[in-house]
């Protein structure tokens, strides 16, 4: 986006020959902690919430429970900041390392990212199905559906993938990051709906969240899809929560989320990224250069163009909020950006091969 573009300009221009050192320094200076501090809870009125369930708007909490989170926990703002040194030095390390790289290539730059090394990481799966009736006690088939989904979207086999605008097409990426299924818990529990407040991981706690994607299916209430949790937060609560009827592609599933993307957007939070408007106006950063800039989330099916901050949205994107069917890539950017969790020193290190 176009505060990092200029702020990459700047730095190659003060430091076109320097080493590494200083370019992890730059790296430092590069960080913009008010982007951390989103601020959503005027989202998240009761008002909003039941127009939300009313008329099938997406409504993520993944935010919403960061700003939480970051004000009970004095450490994590600089736990995160430290995630986020890690994956500037990793992305600039990427670029060749000679300091004038172009910021990500912008728009439409299409150069060929240099390979980190890391290969194909395999991610496996623990899926809690927590459940008060039968039809949230979800099939081995429907879990079977959405994990088929997530090893589409994130290796961009998507069968919609053609449908990216020629815009859009230099910078779609393939993420080399895939999915298995370990295994399903089933828990029993006479309670309805169980909120945004991590309260169904203290009862049915992560297993081995250092090694494995954990994800709790059950219905969370208030036309909530899912949330997530970023890279930095406590293993104990450290995975992705997604009400059942909007998981996986077949079952107990709801028409317009029922495309098993809910799973993709929330694993794209788990893998450190942001939504692509970067929660706030113009200028607030999604930490990704070729994604363009938007103040706003889009709903539905948007057409094509659509704009604002003066471009294109990437509406398409994973990390907006329209429907399903309407969502179909990942963008260079923000493939650097997961796979920089990986490296050496990120935080989930652990899970590389
Ligand atoms: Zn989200």
């Amino acid at each position: 986006m176009r505060k990092v573009l200029l702020s990459m300009a700047a730095v190659a221009l003060l430091f076109t020959a320097c080493n590494d050192d200083s370019k992890a320094i730059n790296q430092e200076q590069e960080i913009d902690m008010s982007d951390f501090y989103v601020y959503t809870d005027g989202d998240d009125g009761s008002a909003s919430k039941s127009a939300n369930s009313k008329n099938k708007l997406k409504t993520c909490h993944t935010m919403n429970i960061l700003n939480r989170q970051l004000n009970e926990n004095p450490g994590l703002a600089k736990k995160m900041y430290d995630i986020e040194y890690q994956t500037r030095a990793f992305i600039a390390g990427k670029k060749g390392g000679n300091g004038n790289g172009n910021g990500g290539g912008g728009n439409g730059g299409g150069g060929e990212p240099t390979p980190d090394n890391l290969g194909i990481i395999n991610i496996p799966v623990y899926v809690h199905v927590v459940y008060s009736n039968s039809n949230e006690n979800i099939s081995d088939q429907q879990i079977a559906s959405q994990i088929t989904v997530l090893n589409k979207d994130f290796r961009k086999t998507n069968n919609d993938i053609t449908l990216v605008p020629s815009e859009f097409d230099a910078v779609v990426a393939d993420s080399e990051i895939t999915f298995s299924l370990a295994q399903t818990f089933r828990h029993s529990n006479s309670r309805a709906s169980w909120g945004t407040n991590n309260d169904v991981k203290s009862t049915y706690p992560p297993v081995s969240p250092s090694t494995h994607l954990n994800i709790w299916v059950c219905n969370i209430g208030g036309g909530i899809l899912g949330y997530a949790q970023f890279p930095g937060g406590s293993p104990s609560t450290d995975g992705v929560v997604i009400s059942p009827q909007y998981f996986g592609t077949q079952g107990y599933v709801s028409a317009p989320f029922n495309g098993g993307r809910t799973a993709t957007h929330e694993v794209g939070h788990y893998l450190n990224l942001r939504h692509i408007w970067g929660d706030g106006r113009c200028r607030q950063d999604d930490f990704v250069s070729d994604t363009p800039s938007s103040d706003r989330p889009n709903y539905g099916c948007p057409s094509y163009p659509t704009a604002h901050c003066r471009s294109n949205d990437m509406t398409m994107n994973y990390m907006d909020y329209v429907d399903d069917a309407c969502m179909y890539m990942f963008s260079e950017g923000q493939k650097s950006r997961m796979r920089a969790i990986f490296a050496s020193g990120g935080p989930r290190e652990s899970m590389a091969p």
